[in-house]
């Protein structure tokens, strides 16, 4: 498996590959750019189909993660890890405190935090080796935490901006929205969404996280093989990556895509794919950036859950000028997102230049 010919490398500044037979940890740290500050961006624990799988995930995470902090204007890099899991079954705190010590290694190069796969619980076993982790409990009205109630409310306020543009009006009433995934960030979008009068659509693969959802709010569960193809207002991707595709755009009915999965364009391509059928797509790592948000200003100190809430609700004047670029120039939205991604590291790397 080549990793500098790999489609999905993109100049990364290092990738660090961990195997300790010990506690069976096998796990891979991209540290994508630290032009920016220190590489920020959560743990994924899951269990990939090969190593080349597990590759493809982490730089294409870690990438993301940079784009992520740079358009919320944040004093971080892009890095993420990836845990690969051997089967279903619940990983040991030994191999947690194993991945601790990895990311202490790297000396705050990279600091890690909570994604698909790991509990505010297993960061803070995390937590015991190494202080370059966030995402942990705070004490009273300080920021931190589990960061996906943060996620969940940018991609509701996002949602709404998306709404406004495509409906000119974002009122949930009557509006129809399918939610792919009802784990940590689902089931707290479909609470807003309830709340807010949405009819809400759902599928998930486990089935202890679909009752829940069940049994807290009204909805309708769908198979997770339809709930992209729904005939609903809004489509919500809040499972895994990969899902809006050659195959997948075609069949989509909604008329906005918003949701948290991270990557979910299989491709730059698909951005236009998605355009030229007129589906309005709010960039992921614009619209799910409540919770690096929350464990940044967790991570730095002396924040309050406030000034977290205010930032996260900057989230949709960020996506109305995307959208306002993109409708003024006839572009994607993503490839608008990347520009102005791209353009803000740039813009940091020649000032420190400049400064040495
Ligand atoms: P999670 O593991 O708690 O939930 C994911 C859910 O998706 C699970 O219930 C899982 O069973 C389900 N799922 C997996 N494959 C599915 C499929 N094919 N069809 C339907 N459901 C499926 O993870 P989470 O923390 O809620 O994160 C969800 C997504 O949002 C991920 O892509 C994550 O990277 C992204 N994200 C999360 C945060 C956060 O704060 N947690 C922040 C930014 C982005």
């Amino acid at each position: 498996m080549s990793v500098f010919e790999h489609p999905d490398f993109d100049r990364h500044e290092a990738l660090h590959f961990f195997d300790d037979p010990a506690t069976g940890l096998r796990a891979i740290i991209a540290v994508h750019s630290t032009a920016l500050g220190p590489a920020a961006g959560g743990c994924r624990r899951w269990r990939y189909a090969s190593d080349a799988e597990a590759l493809t995930d982490v730089l294409r995470l870690s990438r993301g993660m940079t784009y992520k902090n740079a358009v919320a204007g944040l004093p971080f890099g892009g890095g993420k890890s990836v845990i690969l899991a051997p089967d279903n079954r619940p990983a040991s705190p030994d191999l947690f405190r194993e991945f601790g010590r990895r990311v202490q290694s790297l000396g705050g190069a990279y600091i890690t935090a909570e994604d698909v796969g790991i509990s505010v619980d297993d960061m803070r076993i995390v937590g015991e080796e190494t202080e370059h982790v966030s995402g942990l409990p705070q004490e009273g009205d300080s920021a931190g935490g589990d960061p996906s109630p943060r996620t969940a409310l940018g991609v509701f306020l996002g949602m709404r901006a998306a709404m406004k543009n495509v409906f000119g009006d974002d009122s949930f009433a009557g509006r129809k929205v399918a939610v792919q995934g009802v784990g940590s960030v689902g089931h707290e979008l479909c609470r807003l969404l309830a709340e807010a009068g949405a009819e809400l659509l759902v599928a998930d693969v486990n089935r202890r996280n679909l009752r829940r959802v069940a049994e807290s709010f009204s909805v309708t569960e769908v198979a997770p093989t339809d709930i992209l193809f729904a005939d609903v207002d809004v489509l919500a991707p809040c499972a895994l990556g990969n899902v809006l595709n050659s195959e997948t755009i075609p069949r989509i009915r909604a008329r906005i895509v918003a949701g948290a999965a991270n990557n979910q364009l299989s491709r730059e391509i698909d951005g236009e794919r998605l355009a030229a059928r007129e589906i309005l797509y709010a960039p992921d790592y614009v619209i799910n950036a409540g919770g690096v948000v929350s464990v940044a200003r967790e991570y730095l100190g002396h924040s309050s859950e406030d000034e977290v809430l205010a930032e996260v609700g900057r989230i949709p004047e960020r996506l109305e000028e995307i959208f306002d670029e993109a409708a003024k120039t006839g572009r994607p939205t993503n490839v608008i997102a990347d520009e102005l991604a791209r353009r803000i590291v740039d813009e940091s790397a020649s000032d420190r230049r400049r400064i040495a």
